[in-house]
């Protein structure tokens, strides 16, 4: 199987570029029967949609202009039901910026120096954001799960809320290193229960649309999103949602602090831009980016079928091992003890398919993740498919590799022991 990606009949353009500089590198490793640029089957970033490349390719326009006040403020609006907001209240905010500037946004205007805050570290992307809130000076505590590919427990959660108050829990609602879930409607209902005025802080990078998320009915703060893991957007926005009760605690925190911390992800500052735009008339503060569905039950139904094949077909271990732990945006799993990231990802390039190693210090190289979010997911293509197809080959080879090579197991063999 090698990757055939349905033909964009524009010209190559801007957000082609971006993608082109990022993989550039990697390309180059790839074979002359690959496709030119690999179908990106890894958990961000994402394949996007024709139709959505097309657009993106539209002249520089002012954001000053009737026609950017108009989509913009559109953007804002139709943000409200893909977070499932209903409170009015509550507010969008675009900027630009990767999905790690709603980090810096939350530590910036929700937390004063010193107050308490729980992280719950599930992997990388939990202790990143851990790591920016401790770097601006919050009073951060970490709670690990009992096992890696694990969530972290309630009972932890809820023996900590009541040792302390603490002013916000931290979660990372699918935890990209790991492709563990961690369930937010009971992790909301017990910080309700205990510690009702604690803020709820989600980093929703890697899960927005491709998991359940109800912003008002779970009563979430604050979800944080980035524009291209399953919303399959070129990189670049830094998309947050912010409940009126963060709101005012972030606009009472500004006026009551003497020193002013953060500029550019000032809420303060962005708040009536956002209002503004979202009312079709225009702001300023700084250019917003201007070239710019239950869309999770289709991620579900496709996580499954991949989970099943990788671990029924080929006989793999998931890194997430309890079913409502495990993440619908990808999938990581285990090798085979005698191969490494580096031989399956190779073998993946070589037939037209980028996915990704594993994200930990010492247990990096034994596992992979295949990402199935976003267009690739809820798109018409077959990308998940072919990548599937493809990865069976791939063990297939190592398989007649061992074969031939007559050691009498029935196990694998890395292209470098050859
Ligand atoms: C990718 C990711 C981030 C970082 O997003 P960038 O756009 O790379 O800055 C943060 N959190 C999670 C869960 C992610 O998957």
């Amino acid at each position: 199987m090698t990757a055939a990606r349905a033909p964009v009949e524009e010209e190559p353009h801007r957000s082609r570029f971006l993608h082109i500089a990022v993989v550039l590198k990697l390309i180059h490793h790839a074979s002359a029967e690959g496709s030119p640029v690999p179908i990106l089957l890894a958990p961000g970033p994402t394949e996007v949609a024709p139709a959505v490349l097309k657009a993106a390719s539209h002249p520089a326009e002012s954001h000053f202009s009737q026609s950017f006040a108009d989509v913009f403020g559109d953007t804002l609006s139709s943000l409200r039901p893909l977070f499932q907001c209903t409170d009015p209240q509550a507010q969008p905010f675009v900027l630009g910026g990767s999905g790690t500037l709603g980090w810096d946004f939350v530590a910036t205007n929700f937390i004063a120096e010193g107050e308490a805050v729980l992280c719950l570290s599930t992997g990388f992307f939990a202790n990143g954001f851990y790591n920016c809130l401790t770097a601006y000076g919050a009073d951060t505590t970490k709670l690990t799960p009992t096992a890696m590919g694990r969530a972290v427990s309630l009972d932890a959660v809820a023996a900590e809320l009541r040792s302390k108050q603490y002013k916000a829990v931290v979660a990372t609602h699918v935890e990209t290193s790991t492709a563990v879930l961690t369930q937010l409607k009971p992790l909301s209902d017990l910080i309700r229960s205990i510690s009702p005025e604690t803020l709820l802080v989600v980093d929703a990078v890697a899960s927005l649309v491709s998991e359940e998320l109800r912003f008002s009915e779970w009563d979430i703060d604050i979800v944080l999103t980035g524009s291209q893991k399953a919303l399959s957007c070129p990189p670049g926005l830094s998309i947050t949602m912010v409940s009126s009760r963060a709101i005012d605690i972030a606009l009472q925190q500004y006026s009551s602090q003497q020193k002013q911390r953060g500029w550019y992800a000032s809420l303060p500052r962005w708040l009536p831009i956002m209002r503004s735009y979202e009312a079709k008339k225009v702001g300023y503060f700084a250019t917003p980016p201007t070239q710019l569905f239950e869309v999770w039950r289709r991620h579900k139904a496709k996580a499954a079928s991949v989970r099943e094949a990788i671990s029924q077909e080929l006989g793999l271990v998931l890194l997430s091992t309890v079913p409502e732990e495990q993440a619908n945006g990808l999938t990581a799993c285990w090798l085979p003890e005698e191969l490494e990231a580096k031989d399956v990802l190779g073998s993946m390039l070589k037939k037209g398919f980028m996915l990704s190693g594993g994200m930990h210090a010492e247990l990096g190289t034994k596992y992979v993740r295949f990402g199935h979010m976003g267009y690739s997911a809820f798109g018409e293509e077959t990308h998940v498919q072919q990548g599937l197809e493809a990865l069976k080959e791939v063990f297939a080879e190592f398989r007649k590799v061992d074969a031939d090579e007559g050691d009498g197991d029935s196990g694998y063999a890395s292209p470098g022991s050859v």
